[in-house]
């Protein structure tokens, strides 16, 4: 067997370390990457200010613990010199968008989810709207008692509306707001009014599991709760422990079996937990466990609401490369829901919006989307100018409503797009 640098046998580390770092304990460093994907190796802050002069320093190659020692003390990562490799390899594929022109205006809409391609669900004025093409059909009006949470405009609460996968129910909520509504799309009546605390995030988000609708949404500070949107019904118990995070948004999985959640706490440490939605309707929530997620998968403070999206119903993808807020790369980190593991990472994506589908990530980034295989971690093309905002089934949607020019939606079929 091999003894390498740092004197100890077994298996090489996947970084090599500046002389200084082997065998020096608990110190500061800086990750030189090699321009290979996201290869790195660790430095000093002197030898850091020489390769940044230009110069070169010896890499000395040490054993598997000794590198994972450093990265283990994560908080002593001070920079990232040079950059990383975006992977590229250029696929062909369908990229025709559908373009619908809406005849009302949705510029207008306080908030607004699609359906599908062609139907949207909107409020304004107060009221749900269902917006068919050409046409324009009222729904019911918002409930009385969560008028008086104030106006339902206004940017600083931030509305939103999301449909059920059946499109049968919707929801809308102030995202940093306390009240919220669900309206039967079909019967057209307000099934449940929701309540939260004040000024901390209100996500909310429908999945279905034996063909029945589940709404599962925040309450509290702390919890967040699972009711039967058709009528309201409580479906989680209120005694029990109470996590110690905030939660924030709320991410199905495309087969509605598990959710990912990304966590705060008020002193701003921020993790991404998952809990299976089978298991959470079994146990009722609070009964078991503190609450406590089935998966953990990563942590980072400070660093909150950042994109995530689901690339199939096994694995999940997380933006951001680093264990710090500072020190943030672009990039994609890859979670196997079922083991919880980290199984890849890759440079590319921004922080904009993640969809996913098919192992394939897609980032909405200033100049359009982008397609990267969530296994190899390359990007496989781009669509120039598509910035879609909502992912519904096989579609990708985007829509621009200008008041000047109308409301114009273009959505692409990834599914169909690789055949
Ligand atoms: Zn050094
Ligand atoms: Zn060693």
């Amino acid at each position: 067997m091999q003894t390498w640098a740092c004197g100890h046998e077994g298996d090489e580390g996947h970084s090599r370390l500046c002389p200084h770092l082997v065998c020096a304990g608990e110190v500061e460093y800086a990750r030189v990457l090699r321009g290979q994907g996201l290869e790195s190796d660790l430095c000093c802050p002197d030898c850091a200010s020489l390769i940044k002069n230009g110069e070169s320093i010896e890499w000395l190659r040490v054993c598997e613990a000794c590198v994972e020692l450093h990265e283990d003390n994560s908080y002593d990562l001070i920079e990232w010199i040079g950059k990383p490799e975006i992977k590229e390899r250029l696929t062909p594929f369908d990229a025709t968008l559908a373009e619908t022109i809406l005849s009302v205006d949705a510029a207008w809409a306080v908030a607004i989810a699609p359906l599908d391609v062609t139907r949207w669900v909107g409020f304004w004025q107060k009221e749900m709207f269902l917006i068919d093409g050409a046409e324009v059909a009222p729904i019911c009006a918002a409930p009385p008692s969560t008028q008086k949470d104030g106006v339902w405009g206004g940017p600083h609460l931030a509305p939103s509306v999301s449909t059920s996968l059946d499109g049968r129910f919707a929801v809308l909520c102030h995202t940093r707001g306390r009240s919220g509504f669900v309206v039967d799309l079909e019967e057209k009546r307000v099934t449940m009014v929701l309540k939260k605390t004040p000024n901390t995030p209100f996500y909310v988000a429908f999945f279905q599991l034996d063909e029945r609708n589940f709404l599962i949404h925040a309450t509290d500070w702390m919890r967040f709760d699972i009711s039967d949107p058709e009528n309201g019904t409580l479906l989680s118990r209120r005694e029990g422990h109470y996590s110690t995070f905030e939660n924030g948004r709320l991410r199905v999985s495309p087969d509605s079996q598990w959710i990912v959640v990304e966590q705060s706490s008020r002193g701003g440490s921020e993790r991404v937990v998952a809990w299976n939605l089978s298991r959470l309707l079994e146990e009722k929530f609070w009964e078991s466990k503190e609450a406590s997620p089935h998966r953990w998968l990563c942590s980072r403070d400070y660093l909150s609401d950042v994109p995530v999206a689901w690339v199939d119903n096994d694995r999940v993808a997380v933006w951001g490369i680093s264990p710090d807020e500072e020190l943030m790369l672009n990039g994609a980190r890859v979670f196997d829901i079922h083991s919880g593991e980290e199984v890849f990472a890759f440079a590319g994506p921004s922080k904009k919006v993640f969809f996913g589908g098919g192992g394939r990530l897609f980032s909405a980034e200033d100049d359009g989307l982008h397609i990267w295989d969530a296994s190899m971690g390359e990007r496989l093309g781009r669509i120039n100018g598509f910035k879609p905002q909502w992912q519904r089934g096989d579609f990708l949607i985007e829509l621009n409503a200008s008041r000047l020019s109308g409301s114009r939606v273009r959505a692409w079929n990834w599914l169909g797009a690789f055949d």
